[in-house]
């Protein structure tokens, strides 16, 4: 494992962190409280065993079940003294000055810790930072400091650059948390505001190193074609981890892993990551692999469900990836996945479409990345969800019906 320090402690981190946002769960993906205990435990310990020693998590993730499972089954089990624990105050839920105590404790409760060692605000942009500074935050981030609750001090960030830069300069922080990778290298805080941070003293989390997921697996061939003009092969998980460890300000680049071989994989790259380690020619070609999604990505979802649960049933990031993979990959695979995500697969049985929307707008308020989820369905529901689709949708839920009746009467 690679170690990197933290600009003002020297306290050694590993350049690897493990996010548990997207844990492995018995249903429901990451909107489910339902973790599938023995796959996550034996990742995150995998992942331990090899070197990481930094946990993120948040009151949110999984419902609040992150939190538990961590303080359940990880912490009380002899790694409380091997990783450094990070979680999140709820800021979007905090309402009420003395709410944020009263979410500290609860938060120490279910980690079952007396410490947390990086605590954050959690996705603040220029108007919650306003809100929680009226809350007076600054003084219970001094308190929570004073009496050793904490140890570090940090914000995660999903906002405008010059928000980034007014918040960073408002309070003695010891850290940041931005999304940065290969192409968001300007989006929200970017480059500049990771320099800018840096040069102030603070360590520098990277999270969504992927985008959700979507800079690798299934790679659009003018993407492909870029990659393979390169003289050292590497995998797309390869070139965007080492792209961010590239960046000396980079302190730790958090990955939400929920596969034994994303884990092995992903200690592997990052054990020779090094600051600086890409040449000029590689950079080039991530340049080129950047312009590329620009053209093809039509929405910046980050499939990171903050969005979620939608009133009207609809499963958002689904139907928002289900775009992309039509502008990117095949029109009627894209089709085919979305008749099953929104009209088959759904947690109740029954379909919900983009065209259920009752225009609530409670997603686009919590959306992080500023997605216009409800002018974005327009495009769905032209390009995706056609009476063909509809159709096909129902005839994958009659399947459905007639395979679970025979397997009734089989029992
Ligand atoms: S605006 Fe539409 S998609 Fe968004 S939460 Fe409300 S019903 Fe769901
Ligand atoms: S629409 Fe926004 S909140 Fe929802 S999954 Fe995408 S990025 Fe996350």
């Amino acid at each position: 494992m690679q170690y990197r320090s933290m600009p003002n402690s020297g306290e050694q981190l590993s350049a690897l962190g493990f996010g548990c946002m997207r844990l492995p769960t018995r249903v429901g993906g990451q909107v489910s409280s339902l973790i599938d205990k023995d796959a996550a435990l034996r990742q995150i310990t995998l992942a331990i065993d090899g070197g990481v020693n930094y946990l993120d998590t948040a009151a949110t993730y999984h419902l609040g079940a992150s939190e538990t499972f961590l303080g359940k089954y990880v912490l009380s089990d002899g790694y409380r003294d091997k990783v450094n624990i990070a979680t999140k105050l709820p800021c979007m839920a905090v309402r009420k000055k003395e709410a944020i105590r009263e979410a500290f404790r609860k938060q120490l409760e279910k980690l079952r810790v007396d410490v947390i060692d990086y605590y954050l605000l959690h996705s603040l942009d220029g108007g919650l930072w306003d809100r929680m500074v009226s809350f007076e935050v600054m003084d219970f981030m001094d308190s929570i400091r004073a009496s050793g609750e904490i140890r570090k001090m940090g914000f995660s960030f999903h906002g405008r650059k010059d928000d980034f830069v007014r918040i960073a300069d408002a309070y003695d922080w010891d850290f940041v948390q931005v999304q940065f990778n290969m192409v968001d290298e300007q989006f929200q805080a970017g480059i500049e505001g990771i320099r800018h941070a840096h040069g102030k003293g603070m360590g520098v989390i990277v999270m969504e190193p992927l985008r959700g997921g979507s800079l690798v697996g299934k790679i659009p061939a003018e993407v492909q074609k870029i990659y393979d003009t390169a003289e050292i092969k590497r995998s797309p998980v390869d070139w965007a981890l080492r792209w961010i460890l590239n960046h000396p300000e980079v302190t730790l680049v958090l990955s939400g892993m929920n596969q034994d071989e994303h884990i092995r994989q992903n200690l592997q790259i990052v054990s020779d990551a090094l600051p600086g380690g890409m040449s000029a020619r590689e950079q080039q070609i991530v340049a080129r692999v950047r312009d590329a999604y620009d053209q093809l990505l039509q929405v910046r979802c980050t499939a990171c469900a903050y969005c979620m649960p939608c009133p009207a049933g609809i499963d958002i990031p689904a139907a928002l990836k289900n775009l992309n993979n039509y502008h990117m990959f095949s029109r009627w695979g894209a089709r085919i996945g979305h008749a099953m995500h929104l009209g088959v697969q759904t947690q109740d049985g029954r379909p919900h479409w983009t065209t259920d929307c009752t225009d609530c707008g409670k997603c686009e308020e919590k959306c992080p990345q500023n997605v216009p989820v409800r002018s974005v369905f327009k495009q769905v529901q032209k390009d995706l969800e056609g009476p063909l689709v509809k159709a096909i949708a129902a005839g994958g839920r009659a399947a459905l019906n007639r395979g679970e009746k025979r397997e009734e009467g089989d029992s």
